[in-house]
C-alpha cells in the first residue's frame, strides 16, 4: 500500500501525580514505533538511577543558557530553582519525518509547547476518578510518608484545576479501558485532514484509476 505523506502530531501528557499517566504514556512509547518520547533538559543534579539521554539530558546553568541563547529550547521553565527545558531539534526533526512525539510534562510545560506549534499540539490531561482513590493509590505505593502524601494530594488539586486547558480528558477508572481511550485520540487526531499534506497526492492518482 502506497505510504501517505503525514506530518508528526505532538501528544502532550499532563496530570495530578497518582493519575497513571506515566504507566500510560510509557506503555504508548513501546507498542507504538511512530511514537518518540521527549527526553527534556535540566540543570538539576540526576537522581539514584536516573541516565543521561534516558530521563533528562543533565546540563549546567552555562550549557542550559547557551541553548536557550542559540534558540535551542522549544520551551522552558524555572521550576523549584532548576532550569528546565525540551530542546528544539529532536522535536522539529521528528515532526518532518512524520513521527509524532510525546510529552510527560505539567501543565505550564503543555500551555509552552501548545503555544510554540499550536497547529501541532494536542493536549491530553488524566484524572484519577477521585480524591479518595487517588490517595489510596498514593498511599499504596508505601513510598512516602503521610506528610508528604498530603503534600501530593495539594499539589494534585492545584494541577487538577488545569483540566480546562486541554483537547481532551480521560478519567482512569480502569488502565485497560483508558489506555483503549488514549489509543482513540491518536488514531483520531492521525487522521485529520489538514495533518495529511500527501493526500491531495494520493486522491489525484486514486482519480487516475479509469
Ligand atoms: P522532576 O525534577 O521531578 O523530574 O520534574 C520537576 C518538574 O519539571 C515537573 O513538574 C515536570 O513536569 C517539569 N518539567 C520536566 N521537564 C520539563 C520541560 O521540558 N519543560 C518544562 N516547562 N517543565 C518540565
Amino acid at each position: 500500500m502506497t505510504e501517505i505523506e503525514r506530518r508528526g502530531i505532538l501528544f502532550v501528557f499532563s496530570s495530578p501525580s497518582g493519575a497513571g499517566k506515566t504507566t500510560l504514556t510509557r506503555r504508548l512509547v513501546a507498542e507504538d514505533d511512530r511514537v518518540d518520547l521527549s527526553v527534556s533538559a535540566t540543570t538539576r543534579p540526576p537522581r539514584p538511577g536516573e541516565e543521561e539521554g534516558v530521563h533528562y539530558f543533565f546540563k549546567d546553568r552555562a550549557g542550559f543558557n547557551t541553548l536557550i541563547d542559540a534558540g535551542g529550547m522549544l520551551e522552558y521553565a524555572d521550576v523549584f530553582g532548576n532550569l528546565y527545558g525540551t530542546p528544539k531539534a529532536p522535536v522539529l526533526s521528528a515532526l518532518a519525518r512524520g513521527q509524532d512525539v510525546l510529552f510527560d510534562i505539567d501543565w505550564q510545560g503543555a500551555r509552552s509547547i501548545g503555544r510554540a506549534l499550536p497547529e501541532e499540539t494536542v493536549k491530553i490531561f488524566i484524572l484519577p476518578p477521585s480524591a479518595a482513590e487517588l490517595q489510596a493509590r498514593l498511599q499504596g505505593r508505601g513510598q512516602d510518608s503521610d506528610a508528604v502524601i498530603a503534600a501530593r494530594m495539594a499539589k494534585a488539586g492545584a494541577e487538577a484545576s488545569h483540566w480546562d486547558e486541554y483537547d481532551y480528558i480521560i478519567v482512569n477508572r480502569d488502565l485497560e479501558t483508558a489506555y483503549k481511550e488514549v489509543l482513540s485520540i491518536v488514531a483520531a487526531e492521525r487522521l485529520r485532514r489538514s495533518r495529511l499534506p500527501g493526500m491531495s497526492g494520493f486522491v489525484a492518482d486514486l482519480a487516475a484509476i479509469r
